[in-house]
This record gives C-alpha cells, sequence and structure tokens, in this order.
C-alpha cells in the first residue's frame, strides 16, 4: 500500500465509526487488480479527493480523504451490488422527451444476483430489441455504427448537448488507445467511432469545467456495463458528487461487454511486441465470436485467434462482472445477435424508446437474427463471474470451465449478410 502520511499520523487516534477510507478501497480493489478503470470513485467523491494516475491509468488519492466512504459504496468492485440496479421489468412511461433519470428498485425482479439468488434468464428489462445500422455510412464504426447515428440524431434535434464517448489517444505513442471525451459536434462523434479495448477511467471526465456547454447540459453516457452501473448508482442515490455532473446524464449507452484489456498488455506487448502488429497501419481492432480479429487498412488479417489467448491481458477484475448484457442501461447495443454489419439494440427503458425514435431517421432498423446467442454469451459470462468468486476459496479451480463452451455460445450469429430490411 502507499504510504499515507496523515494516516500515520492518525495513529493511535480512534476513528469515528462506519467510516471506509480510501486506501481501503486502494487496498481490496486497486492493489488487488480487481480495478475495471470505470471512474466511479473518482466521479463520486464529494471532495473531489480521487484522480486518475497518468502513469497507471488507476484511481489515485490527490487530497486528503474525508472517510465518507462513498468511493467504496458506489465502486462496481467494492460495495455496489450493481443487480440492485438494474431496473424493473415494467417502465411506465411518464416522460415525452429524454430526461434525467431515476431509477426504481424492483426487489421482486427475477434477474440472477451475483451475491446469491437462482440464475434468471432472459435479457433483463428490454422494451424492443433491433438490429440496427446507420442509413449513411460512417468511416470507422464497428458494427452498424447505430450509436454514432443514435446520438449524431440527438444532437442534430437539440435533444443532447454532447457524449460522453471515446476518442483515439493523440498521444504517438499510443496508438489504439481509447481516451474518454465530451463529444459536441458531428464531426468529433465521427471522430471518436469504433470500440477501443481499453478502459478509459471515463466517468473522471464528467467533471464537464473545460468543456464548453450551457449551464444545464444534457448529456449522453456510452460505456461498459459497469460504468453504466456507477452512473446509475450515483443518479439513484443523490450526492454532491463534488465537480462531476452526474445529474447532467440523461441517457446511457452500454457497450455489451465480457471483458476489457489493459491498453500495454494487449496493445503493446501482445500484439506489437509479440505478435509484430504495426498499429499505424490498423483499421479495425475487433473480439468477436471468441476470436480477437486485427484487420489492417489494405484488408490484410492482422491477427485472427480465439480471444482466450490474450486472456493475460485482459483486466482481472472483468472475471468477476456477470453484466455483459449491460442491464441498468437505457440502451444496450453489441455486436452478438445481428449479422455482420449491424448492430444489435435492447431498448431497455422509456427513455432509450424515446431516444430511439429521435434518431430513427437515421437508421435502418430490422428484427434482431438470433437474439439466443445473447442469452447463451451472458450465461457464459455469469458462469465465468460465479466461478472467478469460487477461485477466492479455491484458486485451483480453472476460471474457464470449457473454452468449446465459448465457441458454442456463438454459434448461430455466424454474421452472415443480412437480406430483409424494415
Ligand atoms: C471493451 C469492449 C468490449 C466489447 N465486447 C463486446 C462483446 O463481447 N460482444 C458484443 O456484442 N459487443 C461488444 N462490444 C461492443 C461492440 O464492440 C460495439 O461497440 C457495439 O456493437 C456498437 O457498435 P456501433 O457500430 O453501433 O458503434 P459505433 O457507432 O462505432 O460507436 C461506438 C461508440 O463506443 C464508444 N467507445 C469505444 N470504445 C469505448 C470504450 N472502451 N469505452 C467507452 N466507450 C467506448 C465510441 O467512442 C463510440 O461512441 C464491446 C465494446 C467494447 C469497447
Ligand atoms: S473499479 Fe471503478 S470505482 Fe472501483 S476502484 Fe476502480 S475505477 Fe474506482
Ligand atoms: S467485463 Fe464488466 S467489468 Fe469488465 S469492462 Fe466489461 S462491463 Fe466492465
Amino acid at each position: 500500500m502507499k504510504r499515507y502520511t496523515l494516516r500515520e499520523k492518525m495513529n493511535g487516534i480512534p476513528e469515528p465509526p462506519g467510516k471506509v477510507w480510501f486506501w481501503e478501497l486502494e487496498a481490496a480493489v486497486i492493489e488487488a487488480e480487481r480495478c475495471v478503470e470505470c471512474g466511479t470513485c473518482v466521479a463520486v467523491c464529494p471532495s473531489n479527493s480521487i484522480g486518475v494516475d497518468p502513469d497507471t491509468n488507476l484511481p489515485e488519492l490527490v487530497k486528503m480523504c474525508t472517510g465518507c466512504s462513498l468511493c467504496w459504496d458506489f465502486c462496481p468492485r467494492g460495495g455496489l451490488r450493481y443487480e440492485a440496479l438494474w431496473p424493473p421489468s415494467t417502465p411506465t412511461v411518464t416522460e415525452d422527451r429524454i430526461s434525467a433519470m431515476t431509477t426504481r428498485v424492483d426487489s421482486a425482479d427475477p434477474y440472477w444476483k451475483i451475491t446469491g439468488g437462482p440464475p434468471g434468464d432472459g435479457l433483463g428489462a428490454v422494451l424492443e430489441r433491433f438490429a440496427v445500422r446507420s442509413s449513411k455510412r460512417t468511416e470507422g464504426v464497428q458494427d452498424g455504427g447505430a450509436v454514432t447515428a443514435i446520438l449524431s440524431g440527438l444532437l442534430a434535434a437539440g435533444e443532447i448537448d454532447g457524449a460522453l464517448v471515446s476518442k483515439p489517444s493523440s498521444d504517438p505513442n499510443q496508438p489504439w488507445r481509447g481516451v474518454p471525451t465530451i463529444a459536441t459536434t458531428p464531426s468529433e462523434l465521427a471522430a471518436a467511432a469504433g470500440s477501443f479495448y481499453n478502459q478509459t477511467m471515463a466517468l473522471a471526465e464528467m467533471d464537464l469545467s473545460s468543456y464548453d456547454l450551457p449551464p444545464s447540459p444534457r448529456i449522453a453516457v456510452v460505456g461498459t456495463p459497469c460504468e453504466i452501473q456507477g452512473i446509475r448508482a450515483m443518479q439513484s442515490r443523490r450526492w454532491s458528487t463534488g465537480n462531476h455532473r452526474i445529474d447532467a446524464v440523461v441517457l446511457t449507452i452500454a457497450l455489451l461487454c465480457t471483458k476489457s484489456f489493459d491498453y500495454e498488455a494487449l496493445m503493446l506487448r501482445e500484439l506489437v511486441d509479440r505478435r509484430g502488429v504495426d498499429l499505424d497501419r490498423v483499421s479495425k481492432v475487433d473480439v468477436t465470436r471468441g476470436r480477437m480479429i486485427v484487420e489492417y487498412r489494405d484488408g490484410e488479417i492482422a491477427v485472427d485467434e480465439p480471444v482466450k489467448a490474450f486472456h493475460g491481458a485482459a483486466l482481472k477484475g472483468c472475471d468477476e462482472c456477470a453484466d455483459f448484457l449491460g442491464r441498468s442501461a437505457d440502451l444496450s447495443v453489441g455486436s452478438v445477435g445481428s449479422a455482420e454489419g449491424w448492430t444489435t439494440v435492447l431498448v431497455r427503458s422509456e427513455r432509450g424508446r424515446l431516444a430511439f425514435q429521435q434518431a430513427r431517421a437515421q437508421l435502418d432498423v430490422r428484427d434482431l437474427d438470433d437474439p439466443d446467442a445473447l442469452i447463451r454469451l451472458d450465461g457464459l459470462d455469469k458462469r465465468i463471474a460465479e466461478r472467478s468468486l469460487q477461485r477466492k476459496l479455491d484458486p485451483d479451480l480453472p476460471l474457464f470451465i470449457d473454452y468449446e463452451e465459448h465457441v458454442r455460445a456463438y454459434e448461430g450469429t455466424d454474421r452472415r449478410p443480412a437480406v430483409t430490411s424494415r
């Protein structure tokens, strides 16, 4: 553990009961290599005492910790019981435009809980589900470009003032590293299209003071499910969150996610050093159908290997995550379940439905090809999470129960070209 001199000076002084300090989060999550770099602890700290270490991309204490406990309480690898944030399956219609969210907890929901309870089947709360692609082709999108098109539509309609997305780092030594940004124009959104397979400490970027935004901004957030859990938790249990404008979030879009990676370990060590990949030539990195595929701009496939071969570069905390489907978001999006060139979109809330309708003119929409593929992969994700917890008691247990099962989870999602359109 880092040395905290204040902490040492306090030795012997009785502390008030019930406090949890940053260094306890640091010991239990960050130094235990369980941090998933979501930035929730940075955003929730009311005294702005937590920053991002530029060398490690991990949270660090930058000012005095008051022991308010919030960083622990809201951390998806700490005290946050994220399953309690999944929205009820029967949401009500109350809004005619998207607005700041509140979450109702429905204790009767049968969703699977990582901390107990029987596994439930299904996709969580889903009002509508579609395969979607942008009606206008945009360079660099990952699948159907649905996310970029929806956000562009909302921006054009004045429904949002900006969106928290990830853009390529401007550091020439860090090609293909995603960094968080608030995009406020269609060209900024387009420049941020595509997937970066690293976590960005995204919610730390919700200190909006460096952006030119109206006094009461309306921001959409695109993030991995753990980041959406952090947003949802902070919005459903209102606290002063220091400089971070969680109150500005009017829409959440979760990227379906089984794991994310450490940038240096994946991009520099595995791809550049071990496989000789020239990152300056890369047009797309994709984790799909259980494989890691890296493609060059001239169409050459630089890497096509089982994603299991890259497990050492994945964030260890992702093994514990059972929220592949981004159940607490307004919209969940991914490639699984749709043919190549289309994005799977699960509309989970009335706010999500409204946003989807407002952007509808920019989208081609049709039925999902294989919704069961989502359920199969979700089941596998949950089993890995469960096994990850069992391994804390018995470290000799293998994490992957059966790799063939991973491959089978994708069967049926052969990404054949789509032929029909709605
Ligand atoms: C780490 C990671 C793991 C994923 N795993 C899966 C999976 O297992 N199965 C699956 O079906 N789909 C997965 N996805 C989602 C998939 O890659 C696409 O993002 C999704 O299908 C949307 O495609 P699109 O063409 O509509 O998005 P686009 O129009 O290309 O827009 C993508 C948006 O996501 C933002 N973004 C990119 N990287 C990040 C990031 N690291 N953090 C936050 N925002 C980001 C971009 O800035 C952009 O706004 C994953 C994405 C990521 C980033
Ligand atoms: S997982 Fe998120 S909230 Fe927890 S320590 Fe890491 S960045 Fe902070
Ligand atoms: S697997 Fe879970 S914890 Fe890891 S980045 Fe994805 S949503 Fe976050």
